[in-house]
Parts: structure tokens; C-alpha cells; sequence
């Protein structure tokens, strides 16, 4: 059978199992995938994929990676969850290595990116005994699907039949930091940004508007928080998105590639800041917990002990490289955007069937902004599999262009 013809008998039942039993909230390809090594997938009928888009971002060292693997192997026989009521090494040391790599502040874990900005909103609120309660997001971000973070959202198809949204939010274009002043009142206690927006396109903040956003908060007493569920974790080759920048922001947002693949999230916020949250204003009962935490700390040991960091200057440039050779003989390429594994093509044609042809060539990519094509890759990929991945990709997109 061909790669993603659902005949095969294996993805058919699973297929049939959703239809009747899970929600169909989701667009799924016609593929069951069983088993994952680095940036290889495979599915249920034995079909080999590149994946340059490894868990939508969370699997930011590729599938299944050794030392995180054997990290929660170890920890899973030992201890799988316990409350918050109690102290475990692993989450005081988590937070120690979190704290040493960004702002030498505080952690607050959860569980996902949603309810890591839930918890900003509620810190940006708390730190003006809610007399500021208004927070300016901006236009092309996204920061989550609960009620806070999806009223942080600006755009209005989050937003469709959901109504009434949360109070206080408040939306500026990307980058225009006179619409941002013009937004502020007495009653702004914040501005929640992504330094670089990841569903938005893959677009880095232009150039001066997060300073220009850091002099509004320090001349209006204002927090700054940077989202950087997509951008952090070492993606850019940076740890955290905003030391590209050097703009120090109050609050960060973290999840997608935090523990590796297992599900974790966390708010860093300075010392000054933290006690704001006191005990009983905020929780997550898995938050921090030992699988997460061992986890999150394999990933950050791995990542300085292979390397990685400078790693992904090299593969990004390898990525550049073949995708601007493919810009330049190509009319549909319109931009090209490489910060570190986070990558957008950027086309003049609909990107939906590049990605339906990207899969007939067993590359996993995504498409975000309708025109976008978005990649994500692992830091630790092989040069190897960066040209072969690039090849197929400039193959879909020049097939496609054709046929346009
Ligand atoms: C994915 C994402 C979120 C939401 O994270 P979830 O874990 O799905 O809740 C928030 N902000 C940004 C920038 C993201 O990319």
C-alpha cells in the first residue's frame, strides 16, 4: 500500500475506534504512528517518515531521546506523582537549573502552555491587588486554548462562540509601539508578548519593539512577559527566545519542548514578583511533578553535554543555506525565516497541499497562516537528514507550484 492510504488494516481500526469514541475536535491525517527514534517516526503499516516537525515542537531532541528516556524509566519505579504538600528533590533542582539559564528568579510548574500564561494573567493581576487588570496581547499571537489564554489570543476565529471572553484584554498590532501607548491606562498591569510568534508565522519581534515594549513597562510600573512556550527550551540556540534580543522581561512562559515530550509547563518570574502568587492563590496538582521534572532536567543535561546549543547554529545554517538556494529558483518561496530550529517558508501558494504532498514523500512538516510552511525540528538533527528533508520539501513545494 502507499505511505498514508488508511487501507492498511492496522491504521483502519484505529480509525474506526476514534470515529466512534473520541471527539473530533481534531483534523488527523489517515496515519498511526507506533514508534519514534531521533527525527525518524514510523507508522502502524511500517512506513519510515523524516519528521522535521517532532511533536508539534515538544520533542525538541528528537524522538525518544536516551538520557530523558532513562531519566523517567528510573523515576517512574520509584515515585510517579505526589502533591505539592511536600518537597521533592527533583523539582527544587529543576527550578535551580530553569532559574541559573534565564533570569535568576522563580518557578511556578503546570502543565502545559496554557495554563503557564493562565498563571502570568493571574500573576499580572495579583500584582496590583487586581487594580490592573488589563493586559495589551497582539495581533498574530497565540498563547493557548483555556479561557484566559484564548482571550489572549486576539485573533477573532479563536474567539467564534465562546463569547462572553475574559475582561481586560486588550489588542495591538505586532510591533506598532505607538498603538501599544495608545492602549495603555492607568488600569494596564501588563503586556504579554511572544519574542518570536510561532503560530503567527515564525516572525521575530522587528527590531526595537521589545525595548520600546520594556521602556513603556519601566515608565508605567508595568510587567513584561514573554511567552515563549515555542521559542524557549534552547529551540534558537539560545535558551530562551528573548537572550537574542537582550531585553529582560518580568515573566516567561514555558511548556511544548520543556520536558523533551512529556507533558510539562512552567512561569519563571523574579523573586519580587513570585511572592505575589501566595499559597491558596494558584495550583496545579501534576505541576512539577517527579516524571515531569526528571525529565525536564535530562533535557537540559543533555543538551550542554552533547553540545546542542551550538548545534543548532550549525544546523540552522545548513537549513538557510538550502533554503534560500531553493528561494532563489523558486517564484512560490516568497521568505525564508531560520531563528536556530525555529523555521517558516513563507509561499505565495496555498500551503495546505504542500504539506499533503510533503507526506507522500514521508516528510512530516506543518502549515500555519495558511501559507506558511512551518518546521520545528530537533535540535540534534543530522546534517544529513537536513539536506534529505530539504530536498523533499523543495520537491512538494516546486510540485505543487506547478500545478498551482
Ligand atoms: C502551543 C503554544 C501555547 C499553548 O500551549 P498548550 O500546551 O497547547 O496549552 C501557548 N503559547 C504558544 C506561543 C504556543 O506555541
Amino acid at each position: 500500500m502507499s505511505v498514508a492510504d488508511p487501507a492498511g488494516s492496522a491504521t483502519r481500526s484505529v480509525i474506526d475506534t476514534f470515529a466512534r469514541y473520541v471527539v473530533p475536535n481534531y483534523r488527523r491525517f489517515p496515519v498511526c504512528l507506533v514508534r519514534g527514534e531521533g527525527s525518524r517516526v514510523w507508522d502502524a503499516e511500517g512506513a519510515e517518515y523524516l519528521d522535521f516537525f517532532p511533536g508539534w515542537g515538544c520533542n525538541l531532541l528528537g524522538h525518544c531521546p536516551a538520557p530523558v528516556v532513562r531519566a523517567v524509566q528510573d523515576q517512574v519505579a520509584r515515585l510517579i506523582h505526589v502533591p505539592n504538600t511536600w518537597y521533592t528533590e527533583a523539582q527544587g533542582e529543576w527550578a535551580r537549573l530553569l532559574s541559573e539559564r534565564s533570569f535568576g528568579g522563580q518557578a511556578f510548574f503546570c502543565n502545559s502552555g496554557t495554563e503557564a500564561n493562565e498563571a502570568a494573567i493571574k500573576l499580572v493581576r495579583l500584582a496590583s491587588d487586581g487594580a490592573r487588570y488589563k493586559i495589551i496581547t497582539f495581533r498574530g499571537g497565540f498563547h493557548g486554548r483555556t479561557m484566559g489564554s484564548v482571550t489572549a489570543t486576539a485573533q477573532p476565529k479563536y474567539h467564534e462562540g465562546l463569547g462572553p471572553m475574559l475582561a481586560g484584554f486588550q489588542y495591538a498590532p505586532h510591533g506598532d509601539l505607538e498603538a501599544v501607548e495608545r492602549l495603555v491606562d492607568d488600569q494596564t498591569g501588563g503586556i504579554l508578548v511572544e519574542p518570536i510568534l510561532g503560530e503567527g508565522g515564525v516572525v521575530p519581534a522587528p527590531p526595537g519593539f521589545l525595548e520600546g515594549l520594556r521602556r513603556i513597562c519601566d515608565e508605567r510600573g508595568m510587567l513584561l512577559v514573554f511567552d515563549e512556550v515555542q521559542s524557549g527550551c534552547g529551540r534558537t540556540g539560545e535558551w530562551f527566545g528573548y537572550q537574542h534580543f537582550g531585553v529582560r522581561p518580568d515573566v516567561i512562559t514555558l511548556a511544548k519542548s520543556l520536558c523533551a515530550g512529556v507533558a510539562g509547563g512552567a512561569m519563571l518570574t523574579t523573586v519580587e514578583l513570585a511572592r505575589f502568587l501566595r499559597p491558596g492563590m494558584h495550583a496545579a496538582t501534576f505541576g512539577g511533578n517527579p516524571l515531569a521534572a526528571r525529565a525536564g532536567i535530562a533535557a537540559i543535561e543533555m543538551i550542554e553535554n552533547e553540545g546542542l546549543l551550538a548545534h543548532v547554529d550549525r544546523a540552522a545554517d545548513r537549513f538557510r543555506e538550502r533554503l534560500h538556494a531553493l528561494r532563489d529558483r523558486c517564484d512560490a518561496v516568497r521568505d525564508v525565516r531560520v531563528i536556530g530550529m525555529m523555521i517558516g517558508v513563507e509561499l505565495s501558494i496555498d500551503g495546505a497541499p504542500v504539506v499533503e504532498r510533503c507526506l507522500e514523500k514521508q516528510l512530516l512538516v506543518n502549515c500555519t497562516q495558511g501559507r506558511v510552511i512551518r518546521l520545528l525540528p530537533a535540535m540534534n538533527i543530522a546534517p544529513a537528514d537536513i539536506d534529505d528533508g530539504c530536498e523533499r520539501l523543495a520537491d512538494a513545494i516546486l510540485e505543487t507550484a506547478s500545478r498551482a
